[in-house]
């Protein structure tokens, strides 16, 4: 006879096109800034500057998530790709001061949960899950951004200010599990980066989801296939509503 696993006693969530739809604010704020500052880019092309934006094939944050490079420093970087690639003028740190201040602006203004956040962190709840968020962005913002969408009463326990570092490092991992007081092994993470957040709780010895949603996947340099996923035992969903039938949590609200 072979009993089923326990289910777990928490669960962690990333935030940034988990909880909350960065993408869709990255894209106003990518809009305010190309018209600012890509003047030559016509409006329907603006969707490929988003697109790279997302995608960061250089990978300028993630060399910030390893603690290589400040957060400013990532952001102009970025900023500066998107200014050679679709024929904007180099900004220099006047120019990227200027292009700051419009990006920020939209960026801020357009944090919003997604539609199926709040259900499914009430289900969790009422299932009795604790429940908390790691993130690879600063803790201060990343705590304005929840309490702007709406999402003020999920904890943010470990950002990348935390520790120094970020995901995949497996000591954000056992950290947050720390804070929300659950054993890594009944603690289950869910993020939309397959490699970051799925993969890397997965090697810190948490249950891995990778949250997949349709039309979500960055491209360029990030892994993104369900079938690796699955091959390596991790859970593929399209949406937070399927989260606690994953975890074989029962419906309950
Ligand atoms: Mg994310």
């Amino acid at each position: 006879m072979t009993l089923a696993p326990p289910p777990v006693e928490g669960v962690l969530f990333d935030i940034d096109d988990t909880l909350v739809d960065t993408q869709a604010a990255f894209a106003a704020a990518i809009d305010a800034v190309a018209r600012v500052h890509l003047p030559d880019l016509p409006p329907d092309r603006y969707g490929e500057a988003l697109a790279l934006w997302r995608a960061d094939p250089n990978g300028h944050y993630r060399a910030y998530t390893r603690g290589e490079l400040g957060y400013d420093t990532q952001r102009m970087r970025r900023a500066n790709e998107l200014q050679d690639a679709f024929g904007g003028a180099t900004l220099d740190d006047d120019g990227y001061a200027a292009w700051l201040s419009v990006f920020w602006g939209a960026f801020e203004a357009s944090w919003t949960a997604h539609d199926d956040a709040a259900q499914v962190l009430a289900d969790l709840a009422v299932a009795g899950v604790r429940v908390g968020s790691l993130s690879n962005a600063a803790t201060e913002l990343q705590t304005r951004k929840l309490k702007s969408a709406g999402l003020g009463h999920v904890p943010l326990l470990v950002g990348v200010d935390t520790l120094g570092v970020g995901k995949p490092d497996p000591r954000v991992f056992l950290e947050a599990c720390r804070r929300l007081g659950t054993p890594p092994e009944r603690t289950a993470y869910v993020g939309d980066e397959l490699d970051v957040d799925a993969l890397g709780a997965r090697g810190a010895g948490l249950v891995g989801v990778w949250l997949d949603r349709p039309g979500a996947r960055r491209g360029g340099p990030h892994p993104e296939d369900p079938l690796a996923a699955r091959a390596s035992g991790v859970p593929v969903i399209g949406s937070l509503a399927e989260l606690p039938g994953v975890l074989g949590l029962s419906a309950t609200a």
